[in-house]
């Protein structure tokens, strides 16, 4: 896929540019002077993954679909129960296996809940990352058979997709941007009470600050991706459409790296079975908590 191309070559052309990631120390540090951020800086610096002492603590699963947003149906069960309970494994197995990361869920029950509250609670938590869980379906086609038309079920999807925030890349002054903005300074800088929780949008040095924080996310966002995708391959043997952006509002509102897991494709027999099978989830769930821990690795050694 070009998609998968585009991501890795943007993810190299921001990790390469170093003048880039200087003008971003300097501008903490200038930024570090101003009364506006003295607030809370401290907490704010050890949550920047390039700062020594980084230290993942919370991590926000996200059931995705619910109540009467069921999402997508295979022949005998419903996306949103298998993400619930991918979810809740999930939530197990990080507090057996790192008892130092704090897990958050976005939901527990049926509950339909709207996007922006799943970001508000991500978000709320000051979430290190986001992963939510989903399942694929294909539509079904339209085939003409004896001069009817007729739909049948397409079957053919299968195995997993990793999807990851796509920027608007010529849109910075378009709203959904400045509400990304403002849901990132927010996470980023306690200094609701102090200025309103308003971004200056004309004050350059807080859009430099901001953007770094938004490239960087997305950069650990597609890591994170990567490392998923290459475990479910390779160690699972799972096929998988690989890594692709999308503008997705629920990712886009969560400040901070953020991953979609579309699990397999409940509408294909052998997916679903194996969706809904408990050696498939915990297989799925396994492979979750191993990428975490890489990434983890990754993000916490020392400068
Ligand atoms: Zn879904």
């Amino acid at each position: 896929m070009n998609s998968i191309f585009a991501v890795s070559e943007q993810g190299s052309k921001i990790m390469k540019n170093k003048a880039f990631k200087s003008l971003i120390c300097t501008t903490s540090l200038l930024l570090l002077s101003l009364p506006l951020f003295s607030h809370g800086i401290a907490d704010s610096l050890k949550r920047d993954s390039t700062a020594a002492g980084y230290r993942i603590k919370t991590i926000v699963v996200d059931a995705g679909h619910g109540g009467k947003r069921p999402g997508a149906y295979g022949s005998y069960s419903v996306e949103k129960n298998v993400t619930l309970a991918l979810a809740f494994k999930l939530q197990q197995a990080i507090q057996k296996d790192l008892p130092d990361v704090r897990v958050v869920m976005t939901r527990t029950t049926d509950d339909d809940i709207l996007w922006q509250k799943r970001s508000d609670i991500a978000n709320e938590a000051k979430g290190d990352l986001f992963i939510s869980l989903h399942c694929n379906s294909l539509p079904d086609r339209l085939v003409t058979v004896g001069g009817r038309r007729r739909r049948v079920p397409d079957q053919s999807g299968r195995g997993v997709l990793l999807l990851v925030y796509g920027f608007h890349r010529h849109g910075d002054e378009t709203g959904g941007d400045k509400e990304e903005a403002a849901a990132i300074r927010e996470n980023l800088f306690e200094e609701k009470d102090v200025n309103g929780g308003g971004v200056d949008f004309n004050d350059p040095t807080q859009m430099i600050l901001l953007n770094a924080f938004k490239n960087k996310y997305r950069k650990n966002s597609i890591r994170m991706a990567n490392i998923l995708n290459d475990e479910f391959t390779q160690n699972d043997g799972r096929s998988s459409e690989g890594v692709r952006e999308q503008s997705l509002l629920v990712l886009c509102h969560s400040a901070m790296p953020a991953v979609l897991v579309e699990t397999g494709y409940i509408n294909n027999p052998k997916d679903e079975a194996y969706l809904n099978s408990e050696d498939g989830q915990n297989e799925i769930v396994s492979t979750i908590v191993r990428s975490i821990k890489t990434y983890k690795k990754e993000l916490e050694q020392p400068n």
